[in-house]
């Protein structure tokens, strides 16, 4: 694989041991579409490991052996591929960039990025917002990102907004990010003109410690993406920009209600499909509107019914995505059985005690937090949410294991 930036445009060429499938950190099967995408805003000038960084973020899962970038990195980046990936980097000869002194919010606008952001009510959010690539017919015109970045700067918070093509890189399974890790690429960028130590993202106890996501049902010390020993983890710290997870012990239940609850709540929106406000017709919007259900301990409020097609994996044994949160839905939305996941239940013995876990937080995520802002995350958990007990840390622990 070989690398080049210039004037913000990203160019990757594919070398006789690279391939145009491959799989995503989280082992999720991904296509190349092209091999090019801009990111707009771009310093002239900034240290080569952040674009270094940036661009692995793009191009990992095609690169099988080696990667070359256009300007040498430093032998700590070089180390860090070299030991997560299994993949030879180079030309080495830069110093490490050290770490800087602050702290910015990678915010999408959804409830668990202004939760993050509640915890750090001073530090700068950094936003980024898809737009078409010249190339690559944009057949996801619902993705409403202009709507998202219109929230974000209504928060009144010190914003940068990316514009960045590079999801179009992929084909399929649909346009999106090639790794997780590639919505950072606009604040690795600017990473040394805003004298960034960290950058924090709304991953919640799900997504770090349970397997999230398309993991199912395994409790994951080592998470791979968000773990700070993880490879991600040791590659974002070598380039100075260490990974914060402020809500990574805390449950999607906690988030929805600090987000609710903050001064930024006018502006939370984690649909992607809606434009006056969530569309409530997608499976994200049904999600969300259980857990929010839950925490207001209300009726379910949603149009879907028991016979739509869309809800059928609702009326199918688990697993399912974000299992945690279905039981503390089942467990605590009055009427719940009259619903469309009236079917679940039958699944789940879920009562109030057995999800109390997920009322809480888990103590190791504070422990992994970065020392400089390791302490204001403790305090602020400890005073509005509370610590779980022995017990409570036990569930997360096993999780998956019964
Ligand atoms: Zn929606």
């Amino acid at each position: 694989m070989r690398v080049s930036w210039s004037k913000g445009e990203l160019t990757f060429r594919l070398g006789a041991d690279d391939e145009i499938t491959g799989r995503a950190a989280d082992d999720h099967p991904v296509k190349l579409a092209t091999n090019s995408c801009s990111v707009a805003g771009v310093p002239e000038k900034a240290h080569p490991d952040l674009f270094a960084v940036a661009a692995w973020t793009v191009v990992a899962p095609w690169t099988r052996k080696e990667i070359v970038f256009d300007r040498a990195i430093s032998p700590e980046v070089a180390a860090a591929l070299h030991d997560g990936w299994g993949i030879e980097a180079g030309p080495v000869g830069a110093e490490a960039r050290p770490a800087g002194a602050n702290l910015a919010i990678s915010y999408s606008g959804g409830a668990d990025s202004v939760a993050a952001a509640a915890i750090y009510p001073d530090a700068p959010f950094v936003h980024f917002r898809r737009v078409p690539h010249p190339r690559v017919p944009n057949r996801w015109s619902h993705y409403r990102s202009d709507v998202l970045a219109r929230l974000a700067r209504r928060t009144g918070r010190d914003l940068t907004i990316v514009d960045s093509d590079l999801e179009f890189t992929l084909s399929e399974p649909r346009p999106g990010y090639p790794e997780h890790h590639a919505v950072a690429v606009g604040a690795l960028l600017v990473a040394d003109q805003m004298n960034l130590g960290g950058l924090a993202f709304g991953y919640e106890l799900g997504s770090r410690w349970l397997g999230g996501d398309r993991y199912l049902l395994r409790y994951t010390p080592d998470n791979l993406m968000w773990a700070p020993h993880g490879a991600w983890g040791r590659l974002f710290a070598a380039a100075g920009v260490h990974i914060v997870l402020p809500v990574g012990g805390v449950s999607e239940a906690v988030t929805m209600r600090l987000a609710l609850n903050s001064d930024l709540k006018d502006h939370v929106r984690w649909c992607l499909q809606g434009t006056d406000g969530p569309c409530r017709t997608c499976g994200k919007c049904l999600y969300k509107e259980l857990i929010q259900a839950a925490v207001e301990r209300r009726p379910l409020d949603t149009p879907f019914t028991a016979d739509d097609p869309r809800v059928r994996k609702w009326l199918q044994p688990p697993p399912y995505g974000g299992q945690e949160m279905v039981e503390y839905g089942l467990a605590r939305v009055p009427g719940i059985e009259n619903t469309l996941f009236g079917k679940a239940l039958e699944y789940f013995d879920a009562t109030e005690e057995s999800t109390s876990w997920l009322d809480h937080c888990y103590p190791p995520a504070i422990e992994e937090i970065p020392e400089p802002w390791r302490e204001g995350t403790a305090t602020f958990m400890s005073s509005k949410v509370g610590l779980m007990t022995e017990d409570e840390v036990r569930r997360v622990e096993t999780w998956g294991a019964a």
